[in-house]
């Protein structure tokens, strides 16, 4: 604990993009205060401002930039860790904390599928944190965000799971450059053009949804059956991933019936006026030529899912467009909203 009363908080990967925007959103968090930054051996022993390539669009904060960047080894003051780091590495630091007795709230790939590891978006599956009681870290533990797209997807499907049943799903995304992390895809690649082929992503938006869609049952998850069909391609705009989604539901609604189950969407997060909480997690837009990544990508602060373009289609039941951001909704910010529900639900205490 801070002096002011917050819980003292650690980035893992604070270089890097993801871990820059866990910093510029965690300035002034009512909960969390960050004290402690550490990323690889090319970045420990320097000053954060001197290691961090900064390229948030607001200045470090003071008591940032002046912290010590130290080495991911546990040896941490802070018992709560925000992970940002290379999924290369990622795995096996967050393992080792966590058997150390720290809680790692955590944006890699590594440990979402794990039976006993949560894979949360607060909204669609806050039951699922019951895992972390199943978890063999003695008092440590690790949860998991879900991959960039699969949290704006999942958002606008779980008011139709939900409502109408769901059967099967088919996507086609448009992810933004900071999807790729810092520097990321280079200008001569991503320029004019776009790049069919995302390493990895359209498993993951096969195999997420499942998990987070399933029932929790006796300690561990019995995924939903559906069927999921993805297309990932990297196209040249910053931040935002777009979604063109396409679904067959178990009964057949009115197209009035689910634009008022997605602007009812409600959740725990809202219930518990947690402070990354959205007021809406999903805005729904009746104009042709919305969402749309510039304009709606820090819709609610930037945590909320925008839908449009809902209409009927000559293969499935309907089609629509999802739009979210993708390092806050889909990485940092949802990471923070799944440590408020931790601390709400006395996992910090
Ligand atoms: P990034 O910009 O490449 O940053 C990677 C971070 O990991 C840097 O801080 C880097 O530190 C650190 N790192 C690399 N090797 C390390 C090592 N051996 N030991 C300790 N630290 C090491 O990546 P990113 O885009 O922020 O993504 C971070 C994670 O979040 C990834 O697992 C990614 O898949 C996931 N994610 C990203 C997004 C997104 O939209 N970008 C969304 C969801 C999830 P140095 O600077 O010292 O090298």
């Amino acid at each position: 604990m801070t002096k002011t009363g917050k819980i003292n908080v650690a980035i893992l990967g604070a270089t890097g993009s993801v871990g820059q925007k866990f910093i510029q959103l965690l300035e002034g968090h009512p909960y969390f205060q960050v004290t402690e930054v550490a990323a690889s051996d090319r970045s420990a022993g320097k000053k954060y401002s001197e290691a961090v390539n900064w390229f948030m669009t607001t200045p470090i904060p003071k008591d940032v930039a002046n912290l010590t960047v130290k080495a991911c080894a546990p040896g941490l003051e802070s018992k709560l860790l925000f992970s940002a780091l290379d999924a290369n590495v990622a795995g096996e630091i967050e393992e080792e904390f966590a058997k150390k007795g720290y809680f790692v709230v955590s944006n890699s790939k590594n440990h979402r599928m794990d039976k006993d590891v949560p894979l949360l978006i607060p909204e669609v599956n806050p039951d699922h944190l019951e895992l972390v009681k199943c978890q063999k870290f003695g008092g440590g533990a690790i949860v998991t965000n879900p991959n960039c797209s699969t949290i704006g997807l999942v958002l606008a499907l779980k008011p139709l799971a939900d409502n109408f049943g769901l059967d099967t799903v088919n996507v086609v995304t448009m992810q933004a450059l900071s999807g790729a992390g810092y520097p990321g895809v280079s200008s001569l690649d991503s320029i004019d053009n776009v790049i069919p082929f995302i390493g990895g992503e359209e498993a993951k938006l096969e195999t997420e949804p499942l998990k987070i869609l399933g029932q929790l049952k006796n300690g561990f998850i019995e995924d939903t059956n559906i069927k999921i069909s993805a297309q990932t391609n990297r196209v040249a705009v910053l931040d935002g991933h777009t979604e063109s989604v396409q679904v067959n539901l178990k009964t057949k609604p009115t197209k009035e019936e689910i634009i008022e189950v997605w602007k009812n969407f409600k959740s725990e997060p809202q219930a518990l006026d947690l402070p990354f909480a959205p007021i809406n997690p999903i805005y729904y837009f009746h104009e042709d030529k919305y969402p749309q990544p510039r304009l709606h990508r820090n819709l609610d602060k930037g945590m909320a899912t925008s839908v449009g373009r809902l209409r009927d289609c000559n293969i499935f039941d309907y089609k629509f467009t999802v739009l979210s951001h993708n390092t806050v909704r889909g990485a940092a910010g949802g990471a923070i909203l799944c440590a408020e529900l931790m601390k709400a639900k006395g996992y910090l205490d």
